[in-house]
């Protein structure tokens, strides 16, 4: 098998430098065990901060290590019980080409008919990031003004979605015209090209002159100062990201963070594991509203293991819209 491994630690823009694609020793196959081929992995924004040796919720990647995250695969070899060659698997021993480890660690993907891949994207941490988000963080309710940031990558495009299907009134932002064509596609009712000239608060101003009652924050920085500024007494802002913060060396500075008070803005960040107990929750409703039509995952495709590092990088620059995967 072949692993990507971090051969150094990024500074600033993560490069095609920090990482190194080497062989994989396999462990024996005890009982107990099962061995499985990836088909599709996983890259992430929270990847980038876990590069650093900074603290926090999960454990930073080790140096000349292989690399871990998000993968869905097929067993080709099992001596667990309930695991049989060409059973499909959700997994965390993605940026390789093969796993081998105790049942334990591998999830039985349900028999929905859907692609696999849904599992890495709506109906996986992705959907429940959206969901929870900003259904259970920032209560948002029918009627009301939601702005998301990074509306067209992946979980942003799952809270357009399902802000429309609760009858909210929903403004996504992101890089581009091409971009908010598609986060209008989704049902939004306003887009915002944060790249074109202009303050953004002004630009928010223009379509949301009442103020929005919910920020769904993915990116930090300028938008949630925009988001403070345009912000209704008693908005509630679900800290989900700040992307533009991950590769930045120079501090963020916001001009409206005094609103908090006036306002009364209650501000939470939250983790999707938070509300690991409620996913049944979650795909009863997520599985239904897709079966109706009502939100579908939008993903943009690399293919083979040694695309890897360029798919990460490709986040940072936003070339994908809905979410990014590797296919193998
Ligand atoms: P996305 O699919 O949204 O990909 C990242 C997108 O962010 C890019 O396509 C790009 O879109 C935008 N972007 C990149 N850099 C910047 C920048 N400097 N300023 C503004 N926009 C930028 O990724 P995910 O949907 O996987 O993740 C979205 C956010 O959610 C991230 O912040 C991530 O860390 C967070 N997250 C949090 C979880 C939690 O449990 N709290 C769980 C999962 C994700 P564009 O072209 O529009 O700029």
């Amino acid at each position: 098998a072949r692993a990507w491994y971090l051969k150094s630690r990024p500074k600033g823009m993560p490069t095609l430098d920090n990482f190194d694609l080497r062989p994989l020793p396999l462990p024996p196959l005890e009982p107990g065990m099962v061995r499985v081929r990836n088909l599709w992995l996983s890259v992430d924004p929270y990847m980038r901060p876990r590069m650093t040796e900074a603290k926090s919720y999960v454990a930073p990647y080790a140096l000349d290590a292989p690399l871990d995250g998000g993968a869905v695969g097929e067993v080709v070899e099992s001596k667990a019980d309930g695991f049989s060659p060409g059973d499909l698997v959700s997994h965390r021993f993605g940026w390789r080409d093969e796993a081998a480890a105790p049942a334990e660690a591998f999830t039985k993907l349900p028999a929905s008919g859907l692609p696999p891949q849904a599992y890495l994207n709506t109906l996986g941490i992705i959907g429940a990031t959206a969901y929870f988000g900003l259904l259970r963080v920032a209560e948002a309710k029918a009627g009301e003004t939601v702005f998301v940031s990074a509306a067209a990558g992946a979980v942003g495009s799952t809270v357009v979605q399902i802000a429309k299907v609760k009858g909210m009134r929903v403004i996504g932002s992101a890089g581009g015209p091409e971009k908010c064509a598609l986060v209008r596609e989704l049902g939004a009712d306003a887009a915002i090209d944060y790249k074109s000239p202009g303050l953004l608060a002004d630009k928010l101003e223009a379509v949301a002159p009442e103020g929005i009652d919910v920020y769904f924050d993915n990116v930090g920085g300028e938008h949630l100062d925009a988001a403070l500024a345009q912000a209704r007494e008693g908005a509630r802002f679900a800290i989900c990201g700040m992307i533009g913060a991950y590769n930045s060396t120079e501090p963020v500075a916001l001009r409206n963070l005094f609103r908090i008070i006036a306002a009364r803005i209650r501000i939470q960040g939250f983790l999707v594991s938070d509300f690991r107990d409620r996913f049944g929750e979650f795909q009863r409703d997520m599985g239904q509203w897709i079966a109706q039509g009502r939100t579908s995952g939008s993903e943009t495709v690399m293919d083979g293991l040694e695309a890897m590092p360029a798919a990460f990088l490709a986040l940072f620059s936003g070339r994908n819209t809905g979410k990014m995967l590797v296919r193998l």
